[in-house]
């Protein structure tokens, strides 16, 4: 997969050859290159903001300055160019009133050949720059990773990715690790908690069943563990399951948390 990051701060995805995703660089896998958004300015000061037209407090990244840099990065110098786009990146903005990012993105964004995120600071980017590239056939995508705001999009950009690539076939050394985990699948659940040797640490015991070595009741405890956390911390995940897909001890266990499981989704009784 190629990765282009156009940023104000480039030197902050030096990152990125770090861990799993450096390995992953140096296998082929990925191939990430952070562009500084200043090289496509043309004045003394290298500026990419200006005031924001209406007024108001901050500065809004100017849309001439990005167009340059994604008109270049995305392969189209001249906007008629752009009607054969086979090819082309997606093209990805962080962005705090955009829709949440979710794992289903970042399963859907693993199978890309090639996506370029645009790194917003100061009170964001000018709105015209996703709309034009949107009219103009490209993929654009505009995501916010959390009810938060940062002050830049280098952090959102950095979480995507990680969440993005660790899905890519080859990338984790043990593929099984990514298959049973928190919002993973159709019917996505809180992952059950995890434990690890000793079996006793400070007085406190891992759960017997454990230790058992029968591997069924230990499924058993774990599915249990993840539909009573998801209850608990994320009831909104429970309602989204398929009632069809549940089997006898699910309904069990989700009716005496009190749902009720006979419709299409589960419903909470009050
Ligand atoms: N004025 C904007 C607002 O209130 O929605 C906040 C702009 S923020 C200070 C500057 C940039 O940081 C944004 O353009 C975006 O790229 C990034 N950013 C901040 N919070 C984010 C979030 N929760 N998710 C994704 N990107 C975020």
């Amino acid at each position: 997969m190629k990765i282009d990051i156009v940023s104000v701060f480039p030197e902050y995805f030096e990152v990125m050859n770090l861990s799993l995703m450096g390995k992953a660089q140096a296998k082929g896998l990925l191939e990430i290159k952070a562009h500084n958004l200043r090289d496509w300015t043309h004045d003394v000061h290298h500026s990419v903001d200006d005031t924001p037209v209406g007024g108001g407090a901050g500065m809004v990244m100017k849309p001439e300055v990005w167009s340059e840099c994604l008109d270049e990065l995305l392969g189209f110098s001249r906007p008629s160019e752009s009607s054969a786009l086979s090819g082309t990146p997606v093209l990805i903005f962080p962005n705090p009133s955009a829709p949440l990012f979710t794992q289903r993105d970042a399963t859907e964004l693993s199978h890309a050949d090639h996506l370029l995120f645009g790194c917003g600071r100061y009170e964001g980017y000018d709105a015209r720059i996703p709309d034009y590239y949107r009219s103009q056939g490209v993929d654009v995508r505009e995501y916010s990773i959390g009810d938060y705001v940062l002050n830049g999009g280098e952090v959102a950009v950095s979480v995507m990715l990680e969440a993005i690539t660790r899905l890519m076939p080859g990338f984790m050394g043990n593929p099984d690790s990514i298959v049973e985990e928190s919002y993973t699948g159709e019917g996505a659940l809180l992952e059950h908690r995890q434990y690890t040797k000793p079996a006793v640490w400070r007085g406190i015991s891992v759960p017997e069943v454990l230790l058992s070595g029968n591997h069924g009741k230990v499924d058993r405890f774990r599915r249990d563990e993840a539909l009573t956390r998801t209850n608990e911390i994320r009831p909104d995940l429970i309602e989204a399951l398929d009632c069809k897909a549940l089997d006898k001890a699910d309904r069990k266990t989700l009716m005496a948390l009190g749902w009720e499981v006979s419709a299409t989704h589960p419903r909470k009784l009050d």
